[in-house]
C-alpha cells in the first residue's frame, strides 16, 4: 500500500467491536475505509502512519460496530403499528390484520409503510433488512433509493391477497422483479413463502427448483405457534418441519423463522441439513407464540440471525431492544445468566445475521475486504455511565437511540442522529395520513 495514499475515511472511535475474526473489545484502534470497502482495522498510530483520509473521523465516546442485520420483518405494516392488541396469532391476522391489508395495501401504502421503516431501522442502527410483504416492488425501490442493504421476499400465499390471485402469478412477478435487481450492489430478491399452512406440496416443491436454478434464498415461517404444529399433526401426522424433510426442503438456502416449537429430533434435523433460522423474541412474546431455543441451536452450530418481525406484533423495529429481550429470555429460559452473553448477543445480531441470510462474505464484521457497514453508538451520556464494558451498554441499556453515525457501503445514511437519505419530515406527515384513514376505516366497521 503506498504511504498516504488519500483515502475516503479513517474512523477513530473509543471502541472497536469487529466481532471476527476475534469477538472482543478493542480501544485505541481505528478503521480504514476506501470506496465502500474496510481496507484495514488497526492500532491507532499504525493506520494514520499507513494512510491519510479525506475525513479523519475522532469519536471518542463511542463503539463502532458492524450494522444490525434485521433478518425477519414485514417493513411497510409499521403503518399497522400497534393494531390488535391482545389477540393470539391467528384471530390478529384473521380478524385484525389481513382485512386491514385487504383494504389499504396498495404500492402507496408499501412505499410510505417502507419508508416509516427504513427512517427508524436507520435510526437504530440496522444497516441491512430482510423484508416480505405485498408489492415487494415499491420495497424494493424504496430501498434502493434509500441506500440500505436489504433483502426482498416475493410473498407467496394460495390464496388472493392484494397483490397476486394466487402463487402462480406471485412467482411470475417475483422473478420479474429478481431479474430487474440481479445486478444490483445492495438488493437481492428471494422467495417468500408465507407459511407451511398457506403453501401447498407441489408449490412448494416447485419454489424450491426455481430457487436452486437461479441460486436464491428462500424464507418462511416455520412452527411460530403450538397450535400450528398440533393442527399439522393432526391433519397428516407430520410436523410441518418433518413434512419439510420429506420434500426435500430443509437445505441451507431455507431460511426458518420463528421456529418456537421444535423437539430434539426437529433440531437434529435443523441442524444436519444446514438450514437457518431466525429469532423474533419480541414478535413471540407479545402474541405469546413460544419460545425459540437459540442456545441449543447455536450449540448444535445452527446459523441464527435476529429480526424485530413487522412492527404491527413488536412494535418497535430497534435491533438493539431486540437483542436485549433475546439475551434475557435465553437467561430466563434456562436459568443460566451465562447463556447468550452480551458479546454472543451483537454476533449473533451482525455476523449471524449476515451468515443466515447468505451474506457473509460481504457484511457481518470489520474485517479488511468486507464492505464498509457500520454504525457508531455514542455512551457519553449518562445513560451509558460510566463504562466499564461497551457490550454490556449496547445490548442491555437503551443503545438504539444512541446511534449517532450510520454507513452502508461507504455511504452515510445517518450523520451526528440526521437521516441523510430519509426525509423525516415527509415521512412522518405521510404515516400520520396513513393512520387517520385506517381508523377512520376501522370506526365505520
Ligand atoms: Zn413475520
Amino acid at each position: 500500500m503506498p504511504e498516504h495514499a488519500d483515502i475516503d475515511l479513517i474512523l477513530e472511535p473509543g471502541w472497536l467491536l469487529p466481532i471476527a475474526p476475534v469477538n472482543e473489545v478493542l480501544a485505541g484502534y481505528s478503521l480504514a475505509i476506501d470506496q465502500g470497502r474496510i481496507l484495514a482495522l488497526g492500532p491507532s498510530d499504525q493506520v494514520q502512519a499507513n494512510w491519510r483520509a479525506r475525513e479523519h473521523l475522532r469519536l471518542p465516546d463511542h463503539v463502532v460496530l458492524p450494522g444490525l442485520v434485521n433478518a425477519h420483518g414485514h417493513a411497510a405494516m409499521s403503518l399497522l403499528r400497534g393494531l390488535g392488541e391482545g389477540l393470539p396469532l391467528q384471530r390478529w391476522l384473521e380478524e385484525v390484520i389481513w382485512p386491514v391489508e385487504g383494504r389499504w395495501a396498495s404500492e402507496a401504502f408499501i412505499q410510505d409503510g417502507t419508508q416509516l421503516a427504513m427512517a427508524e431501522m436507520v435510526r437504530t442502527g440496522t444497516t441491512c433488512f430482510s423484508d416480505m410483504y405485498f408489492f415487494p416492488e415499491a420495497s424494493a425501490r424504496a430501498a434502493q433509493l434509500a441506500g440500505m442493504r436489504a433483502q426482498i421476499l416475493f410473498p407467496l400465499i394460495q390464496f388472493p391477497n392484494p397483490w397476486s390471485r394466487d402463487i402462480s402469478e406471485g412467482l411470475d412477478k417475483g422473478l420479474r422483479l429478481h431479474d430487474q435487481y440481479r445486478d444490483d450492489p445492495l438488493l437481492r430478491i428471494g422467495f417468500g413463502p408465507h407459511a407451511p399452512y398457506t403453501v401447498p406440496d407441489a408449490d412448494l416443491q416447485r419454489i424450491l427448483t426455481l430457487a436452486d436454478e437461479l441460486d436464491l434464498q428462500i424464507q418462511t415461517h416455520l412452527h411460530e405457534t403450538a397450535g400450528e404444529v398440533d393442527q399439522a399433526r393432526q391433519q397428516t401426522g407430520l410436523s410441518h418441519i418433518e413434512r419439510f424433510a420429506d420434500l426435500g426442503l430443509l437445505v441451507p438456502r431455507l431460511q426458518a423463522v420463528h421456529m418456537t416449537q421444535i423437539n430434539e429430533r426437529e433440531l437434529s434435523l435443523v441442524a444436519e441439513t444446514g438450514v437457518s433460522v431466525i429469532h423474533c423474541p419480541q414478535s413471540n412474546l407479545k402474541l405469546a407464540s413460544g419460545f425459540c431455543p437459540v442456545p441449543e441451536l447455536l450449540a448444535a452450530g445452527v446459523r441464527v440471525g435476529l429480526g424485530t418481525d413487522g412492527a404491527a406484533s413488536n412494535d418497535s423495529l430497534d435491533m438493539f431492544t431486540e437483542m436485549r429481550f433475546a439475551s434475557l429470555l435465553a437467561k430466563a429460559r434456562s436459568g443460566d445468566p451465562a447463556q447468550l452473553t452480551a458479546l454472543q448477543m451483537v454476533e449473533t445480531a451482525t455476523l449471524g445475521g449476515a451468515r443466515a441470510l447468505d451474506l457473509a462474505d460481504r457484511i457481518g464484521s470489520l474485517e479488511p475486504g468486507k464492505e464498509a457497514d457500520l454504525i457508531a453508538v455514542d455512551l457519553g451520556g449518562v445513560a451509558s455511565q460510566p463504562v466499564y464494558a461497551p457490550q454490556a451498554q449496547l445490548v442491555h441499556t437503551n443503545a438504539g437511540s444512541l446511534v449517532s453515525h450510520v454507513w452502508v457501503a461507504g455511504r452515510a445514511l445517518l450523520t451526528n442522529g440526521q437521516l441523510q437519505t430519509l426525509d423525516s419530515t415527509a415521512i412522518n406527515r405521510r404515516a400520520r395520513n396513513w393512520g387517520r384513514q385506517i381508523q377512520a376505516g376501522l370506526d365505520e366497521g
